[in-house]
């Protein structure tokens, strides 16, 4: 009715979707009122968060492929370890090494390598895209996210605060601490420094046309199960981040429910 129309002008401003409460802003897109429990980062109401997120193609069938590759890369690393130990001992024993076996075997876990790791940076492109469309504090854009795998010294470090930094603002920091991170990357770097020690001193000593040597041989073991382990970590990392992500998704496809208020939100 009118007059109970009239009565309201007065008072405080309504949420649109809550008219219990007290609307604290308006939002910077639509102008239309919003309440503590809809007020989302970048300063929008939750109908405009919701719009410009879906308007982001979804990461979850990009995650079920890194997944695949992942588990695939991992795999192939651990059939090496007794491969290249049955390998060694042959060199020892004869003096000769399956040359072609060996190499095949290399340059197929190299192959799967790559897809996985291709994989997983088209994985994070979509991650930060989503992320930054929901108002999510990152700083960096899509782009730079998978350029700094590739810029010498920076590719050391800025990966691995990346990825804390995306599951900090995805999950919060408790999320975050559960994931393997630091198990991941470790292994990673461990894995390039023993590729570096083995290109340039390794395989410079007693190396007999072609033939790999044993300290080669043990270099390659190692690396193998630095291979398995980082990505291994990584599956962990991409299936709990990916569930978060799914979750955000949820929150913003349900209308009524407010979105799950977690350090994330908070910070
Ligand atoms: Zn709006
Ligand atoms: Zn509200």
């Amino acid at each position: 009715m009118l007059s109970a129309v009239e009565g309201e002008v007065e008072s405080q401003p309504r949420c649109p979707h809550h008219p219990a409460r007290e609307a604290v802003r308006t939002c910077e897109r639509c102008g239309r009122y919003v309440c503590s429990w809809c007020e989302h980062d970048g300063g929008q109401c939750r109908d405009c968060v919701r719009l410009s997120v879906l308007a982001v193609p979804d990461s979850r069938a990009r995650a079920r492929w890194t997944l695949r590759l992942l588990e695939v890369a991992a795999g192939v690393s651990l059939l090496k370890v007794p491969l290249f130990f049955w390998v060694f001992i042959a060199l020892e024993e004869s003096g000769r090494v399956p040359g072609p076996l060996v190499d095949g075997v290399t340059y197929l876990s190299l192959l799967f390598a790559l897809a996985a790791q291709v994989g997983f940076l088209m994985w994070v492109h979509r991650v930060v895209r989503q992320l930054k469309a929901q108002g999510a504090d990152l700083e960096t854009t899509p782009a730079m996210a998978v350029w700094m795998w590739l810029i010498p010294l920076l590719n050391w470090v800025k990966p691995y605060q990346l990825m804390k930094d995306i599951a900090e603002k995805a999950g919060g920091a408790h999320f975050a601490a559960s994931l393997p991170l630091s198990l991941w990357w470790g292994a990673n770097l461990l894995a390039r420094v023993l590729e570096q020690v083995d290109q340039r001193v390794v395989r410079k000593m007693g190396t007999v046309e072609g033939v790999p040597s044993s300290a080669s041989l043990v270099f390659a073991i190692f690396m193998s199960l630095c291979s398995a382990g980082t990505a291994l970590a990584c599956v962990q990392i991409v299936k709990a981040l990916q569930a978060r992500m799914d979750q955000r998704r949820e929150g913003l496809e349900g209308v009524d429910t407010p979105i799950a208020e977690d350090e994330a939100t908070a910070a």
